[in-house]
């Protein structure tokens, strides 16, 4: 389905490469995010590692991390968002007691048996959910409620396995993500 003839088109392809000449973007290839930078109720940046090994801090005003399912709870945790007794186990500062967080990692059942474990569509380590739901990380819009200017936007916030591949159905996320921002940038806090 995401493919034009014999190319696979990627998201590079369909959406970075016609947006690379706009003056607002700038592109920073090779940075390693090692936490998000929180300071009281907000999300003020990222801490990034760059290839020269040296570390700062980047601001914004919203950050929208991406880093999938395995890796993006890997970022709320090392931020200190995420289970009260993880964190406490590795000494890293609680910042918010979120249980859902690196929980209810699930893939497509078929292709895990039969690749024998090896999961290619793993999802829902953040996952969507109503405030009821203890496991639930983000709301319906992908914002993380506790932390304002937050929202995460990919395979992680899934709640349930999709009847779709998981590449368009993280598209879907994006370009929903990237709509809610455009149009009602006060839900998360801005
Ligand atoms: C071999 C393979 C084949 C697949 N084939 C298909 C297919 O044919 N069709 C389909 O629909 N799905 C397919 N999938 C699944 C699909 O690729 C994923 O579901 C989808 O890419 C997940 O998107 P994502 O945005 O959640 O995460 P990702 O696509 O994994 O994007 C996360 C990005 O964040 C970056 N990142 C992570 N941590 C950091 C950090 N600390 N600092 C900076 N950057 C970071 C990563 O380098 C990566 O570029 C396949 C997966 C695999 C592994």
């Amino acid at each position: 389905m995401n493919k034009l003839g014999w190319l696979r088109a990627s998201c590079a392809i369909g959406y970075l490469a016609p947006a690379r000449a706009r003056p607002n973007l700038a592109i920073q290839a090779n940075m390693f995010v090692r936490r998000l930078i929180i300071e009281g109720r907000r999300c003020t940046g990222v801490e990034v590692e760059r290839p020269d090994g040296s570390i700062e801090g980047v601001s914004a005003k919203l950050v929208v991390l991406s880093a999938g399912t395995l890796l993006s709870p890997w970022i709320l945790l090392r931020s200190g968002i995420g289970p009260r007794a993880h964190l406490e186990s590795l000494s890293v500062n609680v910042l918010r007691d979120v249980p859902g967080v690196g929980a209810n990692l699930s893939d497509h059942p078929e292709l895990c048996r039969k690749f024998a474990g090896l999961g290619m569509h793993p999802r829902g380590t953040a996952k969507m959910g109503p405030a009821a739901d203890p496991l639930a990380v983000v709301d319906a819009f992908g914002c993380r409620r506790s932390v304002e200017q937050l929202v995460v936007a990919d395979a992680s916030i899934m709640p349930f396995v999709p009847r779709a591949n998981t590449h368009l159905t993280c598209i879907m996320i994006g370009e929903m993500v990237g709509e809610w921002l455009r149009t009602s940038m006060g839900r998360c806090g801005l």
